[in-house]
């Protein structure tokens, strides 16, 4: 689900693909679909002192505009190029509430472009496709993983989620069959 036109919609098919191939090899069944629309985020989540967008804020917001449509398997993940963040931390690459199975995942600080960086389409792809599918973990009833090239481990910095990959490891596979989504 875009939440901005620049630098989410000309990707958002190919991040549809790698969040389905994720859940394939993972075993969970799944159905991805790309909202039509861009849905703008209200300007009372920008802190403006901070020039961020505070997380909690947008999932609400969001989960006005979706309840709708969500229903017990279905979940909505938005992405922005935004920088988010949340009471007592710097930033957040992405947030989940899963009792309202809304995710929000901000791909300003995932692109090597922010930090001065030659264009880098593959990097910065990859690097949302993994923020994607481990927020959707997260709805999913995951927990954070300490296996550093699980998609669930924590990322706390750009190297830290170049390190993970977008896959669940073997363990996180038999939490998710365990939860039988
Ligand atoms: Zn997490
Ligand atoms: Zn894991």
């Amino acid at each position: 689900m875009p939440l901005t036109t620049y630098r989410v919609l000309e990707y958002i098919d190919t991040w549809a693909v790698d969040v389905s191939d994720s859940l394939d090899k993972a075993g969970v069944k799944n159905e991805v679909l790309v909202w039509p629309r861009v849905e703008s985020v209200s300007m009372k989540c920008f802190d403006w002192s901070r020039k961020q967008y505070l997380a909690p804020c947008i999932l609400s917001q969001l989960h006005s505009i979706f309840q709708k449509f969500i229903s017990k398997g279905r979940y909505v993940v938005a992405l922005g190029y935004l920088d988010g963040y949340d009471y007592g931390l710097n930033f957040v690459f992405g947030e989940a509430n899963p009792s309202l199975s809304i995710a929000v995942v901000f791909t300003k600080r995932l692109d090597p472009l922010t930090y001065g960086l030659s264009r880098d389409y593959n990097l910065y792809v990859e690097r949302v496709s993994k923020e994607i599918v481990h927020e959707l973990g997260h709805l999913l009833g995951l927990g954070h993983c300490s296996l550093r090239e699980c998609v669930m481990s924590f990322s706390n910095s750009v190297p830290e989620v170049d390190m993970k990959t977008r896959f669940f490891c073997s363990k996180c596979v038999g939490r998710l069959k365990a939860l039988n989504i």
